[in-house]
């Protein structure tokens, strides 16, 4: 088990263990000290954290959650549509009706959840972006 690496101003951060830096992020708080909020608006990283200090600036998730937003959203409301047309048959515009508002509030639901979640593992595990420079 590895600490959570701390910040550069972050002299009393309690570094946290990788699950509880992955709960923090599911709820939208700061993975290192689990107090200071994560995000600055819906979608946005803060760029440091309100209670520790730390940078967050850096972290970049890219497509990662939408990636796993579009499986798990997409197995749900599949294979719910497909049961229940094979079970009652309803007509097209009751599939209408129930899958698409489904779909996208399970996909906003789990928008921040997801990035919160990938945020707090590249921070717990020191993932960055290669750069060229690096090199
Ligand atoms: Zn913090």
């Amino acid at each position: 088990m590895s600490e959570a690496p701390s910040g550069p101003s972050t002299p009393g951060a309690r570094p946290l263990d990788r699950r509880a830096a992955a709960l923090a992020g599911l709820r939208g708080r700061c993975p290192v000290c689990g107090r200071g909020r994560l995000f600055s608006g819906f979608l946005k990283i803060a760029p440091r954290c309100t209670a520790c200090g730390f940078d967050h600036g850096g972290e970049n998730t890219g497509d990662g959650p939408a990636a796993f937003i579009i499986l798990i959203a997409g197995f749900v409301v599949g294979f719910s549509a497909l049961f229940v047309e094979m079970r009652f048959s309803p007509p097209i515009w009751v599939h209408l009706i129930v899958w698409l508002p489904m779909v996208a509030g399970l996909s906003l639901a789990m928008m921040q959840p997801l990035k919160g979640l990938m945020v707090a593992l590249q921070i717990v595990n020191r993932a960055s972006e290669v750069r060229n420079d690096e090199f």
